[in-house]
């Protein structure tokens, strides 16, 4: 069985966090380190340790994921000018919160990422 992350703490409220947005499948928050002028979490409220553990039945979940983060995108004013969404994974993709979460960074020129 998975161990819960510091983010199941935040689902539950029973640590301090700016949640944006939380429904019965995911829940937003800003980012304690922000890396752009936007930088929002977006996590499914059951545990899903990375992108690897992603079964069938959580895809409505993870459907809402990049709903809400267009929708906060639009109310943040960025969804025009545009945004990066990023799910790391693992060892090399830099994860270091083992409950996956959809980064939404925005409000700046990011740049290209792969070069
Ligand atoms: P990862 O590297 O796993 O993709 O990203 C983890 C993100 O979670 C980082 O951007 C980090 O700043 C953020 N983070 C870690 N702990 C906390 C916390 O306790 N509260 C909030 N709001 N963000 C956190």
């Amino acid at each position: 069985m998975a161990e819960e992350t510091i983010f199941s703490k935040i689902i539950r409220r029973e640590i301090p966090a700016e949640i944006l947005f939380q429904d019965d499948l995911v829940t937003a928050f800003r980012d304690i380190d922000p890396k752009a002028p936007t930088h929002i979490l977006i996590i499914p409220n059951h545990l899903i340790p990375t992108a690897n553990d992603v079964k069938s039945s959580d895809e409505k979940a993870l459907g809402r994921m990049v709903t809400v983060a267009a929708k906060l995108a639009a109310e943040a004013g960025i969804a025009e000018d545009g945004y990066r969404i990023i799910m790391n994974c693992n060892k090399h993709g830099g994860q270091e919160v083992f409950h996956i979460h959809m980064h939404l960074l925005g409000g700046c020129s990011l740049g290209p990422m792969l070069n």
